[in-house]
């Protein structure tokens, strides 16, 4: 690989003090330490004050092996401003601590070759710790446990942790360990928690506060769950199946890898408003709440991502915990391999559902968001400091990625390829490895060129526009042939990838494989077949690429995809559909006419939600305001009778809020209005709080004056204390006043306003809906402008969901101009990641503008 190579060419020849002033992690600096510094082991003690802004204090003794002393170490420590280093000895000599840069440097006269031991008296940084009134929890993720106290912060000088906790009485504390002592003296609490095995920075994790615990045992392991939920209904009907999924995944990981579970105890936090779905802690992971307690709407989506996101987090436990990506370049392998395992453990749960579809609908369609924009990015990026680490996450991880697993597991066979991850796990556990370790471990156990494949698929961005022909002389297929090509016609490339081709009949589907690996190629076993309906060379799920229909097919499946009898077949049309529509090769008009014609056909649930999905985008996206208000009558009819029909929960909950997002005739809103007041109710369908506030917020963007009125309404009836703040942040985004949510706008230029995420992107995706048009307009500038600082300040996610709420409800040329002006003035030293972002989120913009 060309970024690995290189530095191990350059990077060990630079010197340390030479870069001490550089901020962040840079990778010259990490292979320094790594090539130096061993058996690290840090004692942490932190003394948590009830009141928030003050202090936390801390005391850590950092231990370490050094083989090189002649130069000075730095340890990371970037806690902002108003907090320090109170006292720093080296060994038994106490010193001066200048922290530059987020560094302390250590100099070489005070450091010896062999055992060195450092103990640090500070105040901790507050910003990864997340501290609420009642409760904190830290997020380190990717590096950032320097910004809260002094450490080696990189993920290949793992250590190991011990965790004291001093808290107020009163609260609960979780750690990586088990705890292994509690005292409570006036007032406060010490915890001890014991020694854990070798872990990663990112992977270290504590929280206390205010949390219920729930106790469980599955197979002889007892499990802890810490939360805040006060609905007891609510946890006592959820708290079963999230014990039994952890048990059940942690059972298949353990037989899949062939390695016990290595972290002892095993407990999780669920954590109202998370900036994550959930985050991989060592032994004590913490969720994003609302996934896991589900309310009695949950559709069948929720409850697969539920047993999803424990699985992946689970999976981690292996595949980035026990060995874990020497540098951050690499952080998408764990992530693929969470996911990858997680449909694995999933499926058994699951037996009703057709998992080849739900994995379809699960990753392409999101993968193919980011990889068929200009914005795209490779799975394997370069990465010169950690501080940019957090830019690396996105669809293409977490979604291309196991795509393209897929290819690689049916390219050398499953078992050769749990054989090699198997090898993997083994050889590096409790380390490091690299994408390519990977790959040459594999590589031995197969005929293929391993190495080629990862080249297109893993160092390069985009897809194949993969275009079919077909020739047909009296009645029967004289050539089907297909071509690829690279969308950058620059590089060139070529996607070595399995196909399962799928020709349509009245009566049934032909499936025909192909392994395809050149530029173009005929399909030979479709020679001399009968003409078929329709041609879908990824009808069978597995090509991944912008499929370009025949005219004939194109047609076909867009007047009759519900008439194919296999749902699989059926999902990939509605992809390949909506790919034509960005294409400009299907009006967004008969895509829509499709989906309400389909809808009351569609028997799978999931392809209900793919084209719910569709169809509320081609709604809102690419139908101007005129159609769109003529369609609004016949939508909001099939939704309601779809939602009347329905026979489960789960389906009813995916039309009602389909239905809460189009609804725009005064009769339909009368009617949501009544729902909302309790007048009329939904035959078998609960709302959760979660519900009526959604319903609330959409109704006082329909109501003008009468907003303040309902969005009172709901916070006075709302009981959860964490929704209520919630909503009370968000209500000045749902006024109809235009200078009140001007007023807000501008609040959020300051990054203390900005500190819920889930808050703000709520907030901003009600100050951008469609409805608001014209008057949202100038906030789209001021909100590109604070991208840079987006990214500085907030977490992995934020700038890419920032960028998505802002521009999600456009599609004007006007606003398309915004954003191309903003692009085309950019200065030069303008982060590309940055670039990128911008221009994946503004890719729907960019074509509904160009179509109207
Ligand atoms: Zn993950």
């Amino acid at each position: 690989m060309r970024a690995w190579s290189l530095f191990l060419v350059c990077g060990l020849s630079v010197t340390v003090t030479a870069r001490a002033q550089e901020p962040g992690i840079s990778e010259t600096l990490a292979r320094d330490r790594a090539s130096r510094v061993s058996s690290v082991r840090y004692e942490l003690s932190f003394s948590i004050p009830r009141d928030k802004a003050a202090a936390i204090t801390g005391r850590e003794v950092v231990s370490f092996m050094l083989t090189d002393a002649s130069r000075p170490l730095l340890l990371d420590f970037e806690p902002g401003t108003s907090r320090r280093v109170r006292t720093l000895e080296i060994g038994p000599e106490r010193m001066a601590a200048a922290v530059v840069n987020g560094h302390i440097a250590l100099p070489a006269s005070s450091l010896h070759t062999g055992d060195n031991r450092i103990a640090i008296d500070f105040d901790a940084g507050d910003a990864p710790l997340n501290r609420n009134d009642d409760f904190l929890y830290t997020i380190f993720v990717p590096a950032r446990a320097h910004e809260a106290f002094p450490c080696f912060d990189q993920p290949d000088l793992k250590a190991r942790w011990t965790l004291s906790l001093d808290v107020p009485d009163g609260w609960e504390t979780l750690g990586n360990g088990v705890e292994v002592s509690k005292a409570t003296e006036g007032g406060r609490t010490q915890i001890r928690f014991a020694e854990t095995q070798p872990l990663s920075t990112y992977l270290f994790a504590f929280a206390a506060g205010k949390f219920s615990v729930e106790r469980d045992e599955r197979n002889g392991r007892t499990m802890r769950m810490l939360h805040r939920e006060t609905d007891a209904a609510k946890v006592a009907r959820n708290r079963d199946a999230i014990f039994t999924l952890h048990a059940a995944a942690l059972d298949w990981m353990q037989r899949y890898t062939g390695i016990p579970y290595p972290f002892g105890k095993f407990d999780f936090l669920l954590v109202p408003a998370f900036q994550f779905g959930g985050m991989e802690h060592a032994g004590a992971i913490f969720y994003n709440a609302s996934a896991l307690l589900l309310d009695l709407s949950a559709t069948q989506n929720d409850m697969l991502s539920r047993a999803s996101v424990i699985s992946h987090e689970t999976a981690h436990m292996w595949f980035g915990d026990l060995v874990t990506m020497r540098w951050f370049n690499d952080v998408w392998m764990k992530e693929v391999f969470a996911n990858f395992m997680a449909a694995k453990i999933v499926n058994p749960s699951f037996p009703a559902i057709n998992h080849d579809l739900r994995f379809l609908l699960d990753y392409y369609p999101l993968a193919y968001d980011i990889d068929r924009t200009d914005g795209s990015n490779p799975i394997r990026q370069p990465l010169a400091n950690l501080n940019e680490a957090g830019t690396l996450y996105g669809n293409i991880i977490y979604d291309k990625a196991p795509i393209v697993m897929r290819q690689l597991e049916r390219l050398v066979g499953a078992d050769v390829f749990r054989d090699g991850l198997r090898d993997y796990l083994t050889r590096f556990s409790f380390a490091n490895a690299t994408w390519p370790d990977l790959i040459r471990l594999l590589d031995d156990r197969t005929p293929d060129d391993l190495a080629a494949w990862s080249h297109a698929w893993v160092d390069e961005d985009r897809r194949p526009v993969i275009t079919t022909e077909l020739s047909v002389t009296s009645g029967r297929i004289a050539r089907l042939a297909l071509t690829q090509r690279d969308p950058d016609a620059r590089r060139g490339l070529l996607w070595n990838q399995q196909l399962d081709v799928v020709l349509g009949y009245p009566d049934r589907l032909e499936h025909l494989p192909i392994h395809m690996n050149g530029m173009s190629m005929e399909v030979e076993t479709a020679r001399g077949r009968p003409a078929p309906l329709f041609v879908l060379p990824n009808g069978g799920g597995l090509a991944y690429g912008d499929v370009h229909l025949d005219a004939a097919s194109r047609d076909w499946l867009a007047a009759n995809t519900p008439s194919i009898r296999d749902p699989l077949t059926r999902g990939c049309a509605w992809l390949t559909l909506w790919d034509a529509v960005l294409d400009g090769e299907l009006p967004a008009a008969r895509l829509i006419d499709l989906a309400l014609r389909s809808l009351p056909r569609e028997t799978d649930e999931l392809n209900v939600e793919e084209i719910l999905d569709q169809l509320r985008t081609a709604y809102w996206r690419f139908t101007p305001a005129p159609a769109r208000n003529q369609l609004a009558p016949r939508v909001e009819q099939v939704l309601r009778t779809r939602l009347a029909l329905s026979r489960t929960q789960s389906l009813k909950g995916a039309y009602f809020s389909a239905l809460r997002s189009v609804s725009l005739t005064p009769a339909s809103v009368e009617w949501l209005t009544s729902v909302w007041e309790g007048r009329v109710k939904v035959p078998g369908l609960t709302l959760a709080e979660q519900d009526d506030i959604a319903l609330a917020e959409d109704l006082a963007i329909k109501a003008g004056a009468h907003w303040r009125e309902i969005v009172t309404r709901q916070i006075a009836r709302t009981k959860d204390p964490d929704r209520k703040a919630r909503l009370t942040f968000v209500m000045p985004a749902l006024s109809s006043d235009v200078g009140e949510r001007d007023t807000f706008f501008a609040s959020l230029a300051d990054v203390a306003n900005r500190r819920h995420e889930p808050w703000v992107l709520e907030a901003l995706r009600a100050l951008h809906h469609p409805l608001r048009g014209e008057s949202s307009e100038t906030y789209i500038q001021p909100s590109l402008a604070l991208l840079r600082e987006i990214q500085r300040t907030g977490d992995i996610f934020f700038p890419k969901r920032w960028m998505d709420a802002t521009l999600g409800g456009y599609s004007s040329a006007a606003k398309a101009g915004a954003a191309r002006t903003f692009l085309t003035t950019l200065p030069a030293d303008y982060p590309d990641r940055l670039r990128r972002i911008v221009l994946s989120s503004a890719d729907l913009l960019f074509r509904s503008a160009s179509m109207k």
